[in-house]
C-alpha cells in the first residue's frame, strides 16, 4: 500500500498546509465571518463541524445540512476549499451532493471499524480527499486498519490527522500526544501528509503554539487548527479555539525549521550512530546467547526462570549506573526491562521444550506399560 502525498485541487504544496475554521458552524453569520477573516491572513483551507460528535448527549451536536450551504458560500465568496467531518455514509451523500472538498474521519468514528467500514463502502469510485484521524485510544493498528478500510475503497488521496488519545488523566493534555504513534506511522507510510491537530490534543489556548512547534519539529506537513470569529461564546470547544487575528499571530511566531537534510556535518555523525547502533545489536546478541545458557542451567537445575530478586537487583543498578553516566534512568529502565522481557521469552522457551520432552518420554512410557 502506497499512501501518496495528500493533493486538494487550487493548493500548491505549501508548507506547513493550514486548515482552519471553527469546531461547529453554528450559523450562516458564524461561518461566513470567521472564513472571511481566515481568507484575509491568507490561509488556504476552511475547516467546520456539520455533524458533531458529542462524548455526552444534551451538547451541541451540529446544525447538520442546512451548514452545507454555508460552507458552500465560504468557498464561492473566498475561494477557499472547504472541510467537514463525515461519520456515517448519510454525511458522505451529503458531503458529496454539496461539492465539498475535502473530508476528515473523526477520532471516535476510526476507533469503530464498522463505522469505517460503512464509510468506505461510501466513498466507494469517489476521489474526494480523505483525511484519517488517529482513533480516540492509543492503537496503532486501529488507525492502520482505518487507512486500509478507506484505501482499499479505491480512494487514493489520503492524509492522517494526529489529534492525540484520550486518557484517564487530563491534567495537560485534553488527548496526551504519544508523538511516537504518529512517527512510527510515518515510517508504514512514509510519503503520507501528516497534520497536526494541535487544537484537540491541547484542549486549550496557551497550548496550540507549542504543540503546533513540536509538531513542525518532527517535520509534519500542516496543521489544522480551530478558529472561530468570537471562540468565548462557541457553541463546542470553546476554550480551544482561536481568533483568526490570534491564529495568525500564532502562525507567524513558528519556526520553520531547515528542510534540508544532507550536509557534511550531518553525515559524519549519522556515520557514527550507525556505528554504536551496530555495536549495540552485536553486544544484545552476545547477552541473549548468555542468556540462553543461563536458561539451559535453570533447566538442568530445575530452577524457575524468574528470580525476582535478581531481576530487582539489576535494575537497580542500571539504573544507578544510567544517573552516574547522566542518562535518563527512566529511559535506561524501559530498555531494560524490554531486555529482560525477551530473556524470560527465551528462557520459557527452553522450559517449554523441557515439557515437551518430558511429555513425549511419559507418552513412551505409557504405551510400554499397555
Ligand atoms: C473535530 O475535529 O471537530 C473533532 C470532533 O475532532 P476529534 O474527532 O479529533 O475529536
Ligand atoms: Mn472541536
Amino acid at each position: 500500500m502506497d499512501i501518496k502525498k495528500l493533493t486538494v485541487k487550487g493548493i500548491d504544496n505549501v508548507r506547513p498546509l493550514v486548515i482552519a475554521g471553527p469546531c461547529s458552524a453554528e450559523s450562516r453569520e458564524q461561518v461566513l465571518k470567521t472564513a472571511e477573516e481566515l481568507a484575509a491572513k491568507g490561509i488556504k483551507i476552511f475547516r467546520a463541524g456539520i455533524w458533531k460528535p458529542r462524548t455526552k448527549p444534551g451538547g451541541f451536536e451540529g446544525v447538520g445540512v442546512e451548514g452545507l450551504a454555508w460552507l458552500k458560500e465560504v468557498k464561492k465568496k473566498t475561494g477557499m476549499p472547504v472541510a467537514t467531518e463525515v461519520a456515517t455514509p448519510e454525511h458522505v451523500f451529503e458531503v458529496l451532493k454539496a461539492g465539498i472538498d475535502l473530508i476528515w474521519l473523526g477520532a471516535r468514528t476510526v476507533a469503530n471499524p464498522f463505522a469505517v467500514q460503512a464509510l468506505a463502502d461510501a466513498l466507494k469510485g469517489t476521489d474526494i480527499p480523505v483525511l484519517i484521524k488517529n482513533p480516540t485510544n492509543p492503537d496503532i493498528e486501529l488507525w492502520c486498519g482505518a487507512v486500509e478500510r478507506i484505501y482499499n475503497a479505491g480512494v487514493k488521496n489520503i492524509g492522517l490527522i494526529h489529534r492525540g488519545f484520550s486518557s484517564y488523566d487530563k491534567k495537560i493534555y485534553r488527548n496526551v500526544p504519544l508523538w511516537h504513534i504518529p512517527i512510527e506511522m510515518k515510517r508504514r507510510y512514509p510519503n503520507a501528509t501528516m497534520i497536526c491537530d494541535p487544537s484537540h490534543m491541547g484542549g486549550k489556548r496557551e497550548l496550540i503554539a507549542p504543540l503546533s512547534q513540536q509538531a513542525l519539529d518532527l517535520n509534519y506537513d500542516g496543521l489544522i487548527i480551530e478558529s472561530h470569529c468570537n471562540p468565548d461564546v462557541a457553541l463546542s470547544d470553546a476554550a480551544q479555539q482561536l481568533t483568526p487575528d490570534v491564529l495568525d499571530y500564532t502562525l507567524k511566531m513558528l519556526v520553520m525549521r531547515d528542510n534540508v537534510q544532507t550536509t557534511e556535518n550531518i553525515n559524519v555523525l549519522r556515520g557514527r550512530i550507525d556505528e554504536i547502533d551496530g555495536k549495540l545489536v552485536e553486544l544484545l546478541a552476545k547477552r541473549m546467547a548468555i542468556s540462553k545458557e543461563i536458561g539451559t542451567y535453570k533447566k538442568e537445575h530445575n530452577m524457575p526462570v524468574l528470580q525476582t530478586k535478581r531481576y530487582g537487583d539489576i535494575m537497580k543498578d542500571r539504573e544507578k549506573l544510567a544517573e552516574s553516566l547522566e542518562l535518563n534512568k527512566d529511559f535506561v529502565a524501559g530498555i531494560m526491562e524490554s531486555i529482560h522481557r525477551e530473556s524470560v521469552d527465551v528462557q520459557m522457551k527452553i522450559m517449554t521444550n523441557r515439557e515437551e520432552k518430558k511429555a513425549k518420554v511419559l507418552k513412551k512410557i505409557a504405551s510400554k506399560k499397555k
